[in-house]
């Protein structure tokens, strides 16, 4: 097979992550170089609806008009300068809109059963997912070692998490083949009932065994990590009914802080403007970044309370600072894009949106069901899984489906052995069907 020029010199110079090299089995690199609404070209000419909203974060389409608009609008004036010590205009104005839309006389989609006072309310800026979950992490300790409580320094994270790729993160993360080749480098773990030396992460189980360790050391930990609503890379698992809930009163009774996060669960993936509103509490931190920028710029979002905020508040002299900040740290362009797409949720009423394909994804999934090869199909909010039992002989086999199903005109990736189903909100009912269609075919054309 002859590459064109793009996909020779992907192949010759790129590395990519979570890629091994026959990952396109022998087809050749897949170079993306257009996009609209739900659909994506490649390369040679090839259309795809973008079935895993380009890995979880396109919420309304790709070359959309406002957003670009934002986007060409701060180009005009600036595209970058620091966050550290001042402050740039999309930044400021974001942060108040973030927290109006929380906290606000008309906050999004919000359920009378929680809270507001209790949610987070200052904005810290990064630029990815990992970032924001790994910066609650030095808050919490931090906070909790400037507040008289020094004791308090084990990070408690859940079986089949993640929450990102940097070394804390990994050290968090439930997913062992991602943690595995990097374990040298990971913070001490506790793990199996064999006690380390001093362990600094604890991975429980379920809610029943986090509860028991929120009384037995509950004084102890500092922070708690919660992916909102399902447990995403892990194989899109949704959790149990009353599962956060749970382990929000566990982490609330023994002092510790909640850090809930959001990033591939916020901005109305699940239904709900944020997935935690489900559960009828306020988590202490919310970090969000995937769907904040509508998928379109690495930005994301620290939120943490503003009694941490304050323990922080001091002098030059007094060393209260956070030592975390990044070159590109609220970033204005990204900044910008984010602003609209809150307005677009406000205004285009994204969520009503969102609740009238969920059925649609529903149904398609119930018939996919029944396919040859599917062992479960998952679902909640706009996040469909498909998962196929393993075919060991012929490799993994969800893999080689969703290469297969490039031909039918659609583009996603499995995670383990679930084929994920993600596409952006924008998606049109028909294209939605066309979608099962495509991954029907290639289910039979692999199974
Ligand atoms: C993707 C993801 C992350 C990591 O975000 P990056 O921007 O990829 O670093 C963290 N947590 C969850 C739940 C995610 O899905």
């Amino acid at each position: 097979m002859s590459f064109d020029p793009l996909q020779t010199a992907d192949r010759n110079y790129s590395w990519h992550p979570f890629t091994s090299s026959d990952d396109d089995l022998g087809a050749g690199p897949l170079v993306i170089v257009r996009g609209e609404g739900e659909y994506l070209w490649d390369s040679r000419g090839n259309r795809y609806l973008d079935g895993n909203s380009s890995i979880w974060c396109n919420l309304h389409g790709h070359n959309h008009p406002r957003l670009n608009r934002a986007l060409r609008d701060q180009l005009a004036k600036i595209a970058h300068s620091s966050f550290l010590g001042h402050s740039n205009e999309p930044a400021s104005l974001l942060a108040k809109e973030l927290i109006d839309t929380l906290h606000g006389p008309a906050p999004l989609g919000f359920p009378g059963s929680v809270d507001r006072r209790h949610l987070p309310s200052r904005v810290f800026f990064s630029d990815n997912g990992s970032c924001a979950n790994e910066i609650a992490a030095k808050m919490a300790v931090q906070y909790f070692g400037m507040t008289g409580q020094p004791q308090r320094k084990l990070l408690v994270a859940f079986a089949n998490a993640y929450h990102g790729d940097t070394m804390l993160n990994v050290s968090l993360g439930g997913v062992g083949t991602f943690s595995r080749p990097y374990e040298s480098l990971m913070l001490r773990r506790e793990e199996d009932g064999h006690t380390a030396d001093s362990p600094q992460v604890i991975l429980v189980e379920d809610a029943a065994e986090f509860s028991t360790l929120a009384e037995t050391r509950g004084a102890q930990i500092a922070a708690v990590f919660l992916e909102s609503s399902l447990h995403g890379a892990g194989g899109m698992l949704p959790h149990a009914p009353g599962f956060m809930t749970q382990v929000a009163q566990g982490a609330r009774t023994c002092g510790a802080l909640l850090i809930m996060d959001e990033v591939l669960a916020g901005f109305g993936r699940t239904g709900h403007f944020l997935g935690c509103y489900a559960g009828g509490f306020a988590p202490d931190f919310i970090t969000l970044s995937k769907g904040l920028t509508g998928g379109y710029m690495p930005l994301a979002i620290t939120l943490a309370p503003e009694h941490v905020y304050e323990a922080f508040s001091g002098d030059y002299y007094s060393g209260r600072l956070l030592y975390h900040g990044h070159t590109y740290t609220a970033h204005p362009l990204g900044c910008a894009v984010a602003r609209e797409n809150l307005k677009i949720f406000q205004e285009e009423d994204i969520l009503a949106q969102v609740a009238q394909k969920i059925p649609l994804l529903e149904s398609g999934l119930a018939r996919l069901g029944k396919s040859p090869g599917v062992k479960e199909v998952r679902s909640i909010g706009l996040i469909g899984a498909v998962e196929m039992i393993p075919d060991k002989c012929r490799g993994d086999r969800a893999r080689a489906i969703c290469l297969a199903a490039r031909a039918y005109g659609l583009l996603t990736r499995p995670v383990g052995d679930s084929i994920v189903l993600m596409p952006p909100y924008c998606i049109s009912p028909e294209n939605l069907t066309l979608l099962f269609e495509a991954l029907e075919k290639a289910i039979d054309s692999i199974t």
